[in-house]
């Protein structure tokens, strides 16, 4: 059994029409206890995590779900799951905060595996939750958007490039200093709130790097961005410039950096540098 992308696409839709309509609403922000990733999940999170469930559970398939909210869980049945080593790894809602806020930058992203690392991820769909457009990919057939072949912009470090970061609020002030020199060779930098989305935006080719320092950064925002950003030839690595792998697990977390193919020994080099 494989699962076809139309299949990870329905998945995404089935969300989005529960969870648009409440973007930004009191009923999106009202809040509960703390995830299985560590964030305050709120009723939208809540929400579109039990029609992921639902969607799964009614296609009786044997799955092992990695989920922001749940944590590890298998649907179906688990001995079949383990041996078909399907993995699927969602974000329900990334940028939880924005959608709650109704900021619109947020998205649900999707990344199906057959194996247990980042390397097996095969196929990825992220949805951006305010335009329904749909960003996906399959291993080695390329990435788009909607209907439309995505690449990573061809430009260079002085040829005007726009960065986004992410850094966690306690650290903040010494991230941005130790990162001081390289921001200064962006023409805009940005702080958005949505990886599976801004990981999108540089494989179609609207930004050039992300730069996110965050060591809570988890696997289950950014496997599927991870393939769509390869899949546009684009590159998304540890700081240190080695390539991301790890156990596909709820509990797989690392900053990293993404950037178009031009800025990525730019980034290893400037990123890695002895202060
Ligand atoms: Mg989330």
């Amino acid at each position: 059994m494989e699962l076809e992308i139309d299949f990870l696409k329905q998945l995404a839709l089935n969300i989005y029409d529960e969870v648009h309509p409440i973007l930004g609403t009191s009923k999106a922000s009202q809040k509960f206890s703390r995830g299985a990733g560590g964030d305050i999940s709120m009723q939208i999170d809540l929400l579109a995590e039990k029609i992921l469930i639902e969607t799964l559970e009614k296609a009786s398939i044997n799955i092992l779900l990695i989920s922001e909210e749940i944590g590890e869980k298998y649907i179906g049945n688990k001995e079949l799951a383990l041996k078909n080593k399907n993995v699927l790894i969602v974000d329900p809602i990334d940028g939880s905060n924005n959608a709650a806020r109704g900021i619109p930058y947020c998205s649900v992203s999707i990344a199906y595996a057959i194996g247990s690392t980042a390397n097996s991820i095969k196929k990825a769909v992220v949805l951006d939750l305010v335009t329904k457009d749909i960003f996906w990919a399959v291993k080695g057939e390329g990435a788009y958007l909607n209907e439309e072949e995505i690449y990573v912009s061809d430009l260079g470090i002085n040829d005007r490039c726009y960065c986004e970061i992410n850094l966690s609020k306690k650290s903040m002030f010494k991230n941005i200093d130790n990162i001081r020199s390289i921001l200064q060779q962006f023409h805009r930098v940005r702080i958005l709130g949505s990886s599976a989305l801004t990981l999108c935006q540089i494989a179609k080719g609207s930004m050039e790097a992300f730069i996110n320092l965050r060591d809570s950064n988890r696997l289950v925002d950014v496997a599927a961005g991870f393939l769509i950003l390869q899949e546009a030839g684009g590159k998304m690595m540890f700081i240190n410039g080695d390539e991301i792998n790890g156990e596909l697990s709820i509990n797989l977390r690392f900053p990293f950096f993404a950037s178009n193919l031009k800025l990525v020994s730019f980034l290893i080099k400037n990123l890695n540098q002895e202060k």
